[in-house]
């Protein structure tokens, strides 16, 4: 088959790099001609709009899917009626738009922070009412990486973040002072068999993913069962089919949704060498019809981000159990340009790993 990729980035470089063994080719849509996925395959140069390139990829592509989610909507439809599309184009719309991401966990029964939508000052001195102070204020799209939001503490505060982001439509939520942040890899095939992998536990640094542990010392066996039952949920309301991820706050022992990505996600990266099938080659199988791989952990394993520039290689290599991956991007603050994996047999082992790999990483 031939899997059409909407985005050429590392995540859809790393979907065909699983993709491969099982016999499939790719074919990769991207604005830029420097996306690294056209290392690994035939990237086609254009805008996610140009409907001559999205009708050449219906036609060479048996299914199409995404690996960045600010895709046009109307692009993901245009394409499912000429195509197989997966995850459907309504997972996509949802999650695009914080407000009716929250609207749509709220009416499924799951837990998020209290919120309110603000497109005016006065809506934002509202909403502020409703949720309360600290909060939240962030743009309803194209935020990622923690930009286009700003903490406000004060009627002050709340008109500030107004007028810096007011430009566009907004959603005030309540500041959550949470013990840990965590995610939830989900999968689901086109026969709606579902799974889930070991949660992480997510450390951010400057709004931007530094270190994913499966397993991690918040996930206790109840936050694991809430995670799988609210990912279930969530992967049955929309239909899907693919790999899904949510992103959430733990705690006093519950679990808050912060948001979901449509798609493979970097906290889900370890899964390349510690799970039984990695999150790569599971949306593969699901968007092709496949059987789903196990999601079962190997061992103990954790990830950490590279983030600006390449720390020495060869360091980080003498550490028996690391793997790195280099996504052949250039360097520039702030960019992901690669991760590694650290692999142990015990948590010992693990967390002496870990810190020789983040000094290495922080060194740089
Ligand atoms: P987001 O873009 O929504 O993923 O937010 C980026 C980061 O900001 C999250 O990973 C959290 O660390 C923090 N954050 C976002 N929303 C909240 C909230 N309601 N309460 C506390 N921290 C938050």
């Amino acid at each position: 088959m031939t899997i059409g990729i909407l985005g050429g980035g590392q995540l859809g470089r790393m979907i065909a790099l699983a993709g491969y063994p099982l016999g499939q080719r790719f074919v990769f849509l991207d604005p830029g001609s420097e996306s690294c996925a056209g290392h690994v395959g035939d990237l086609r140069v254009g805008a996610y709009d140009d409907e001559e390139r999205l009708a050449e990829i219906s036609r060479r592509a048996d299914v199409i899917t995404y690996e960045f989610e600010n895709v046009p909507v109307a692009s993901a439809r245009y394409l499912a009626e000429r195509a197989k599309v997966y995850p459907p184009p309504g997972a996509l719309e949802v999650s695009q738009d914080r407000l009716a991401e929250k609207t749509f966990f709220e009416r499924a029964g799951i837990p998020t922070p209290a919120f309110a939508a603000a497109d005016s000052e006065a809506d934002v001195l509202r909403a502020i009412e409703k949720v309360g102070l600290p909060a939240v204020v962030k743009t309803r799209r194209f935020g990622y990486d923690g930009k286009g939001q700003t903490v406000i503490r004060s009627e002050e505060d709340a008109r500030a973040a107004f007028a810096a982001l007011g430009a566009a439509p907004l959603v005030v939520e309540a500041f959550v002072a949470f013990d840990a942040e965590a995610s939830v890899i989900a999968v689901r095939g086109t026969s709606g068999e579902a799974r889930c992998y070991p949660m992480t536990e997510n450390e951010h640094a400057g709004g931007i993913l530094r270190v994913s542990r499966p397993s991690g010392p918040s996930i206790t066996p109840a936050i694991q069962a809430a995670g799988e039952a609210l990912a279930a949920r969530v992967l049955t309301e929309l239909d899907y089919v693919g790999v899904l991820a949510i992103e959430l706050f733990v705690q006093g022992g519950r679990l808050l949704v912060n948001e979901m990505a449509p798609r493979v996600h970097n906290s889900g990266h370890w899964t390349i060498e510690g799970a039984e099938t990695s999150q790569f080659e599971n949306h593969v199988r699901a968007i092709t019809g496949m059987p789903l791989g196990s999601t079962r952990a190997i061992g103990r394993s954790a990830m950490v981000n590279v983030i600006g520039k390449m720390p020495p290689r060869d360091r980080l290599l003498a550490i028996e159990g690391v793997h790195l991956h280099s996504y052949g991007k250039d360097g520039a603050p702030g960019r992901k340009i690669g991760h590694v994996t650290v692999r142990a047999e015990t948590a010992a082992e693990l967390d002496d790993k870990l810190a020789r790999v983040r000094a290495i990483v922080d060194g740089v």
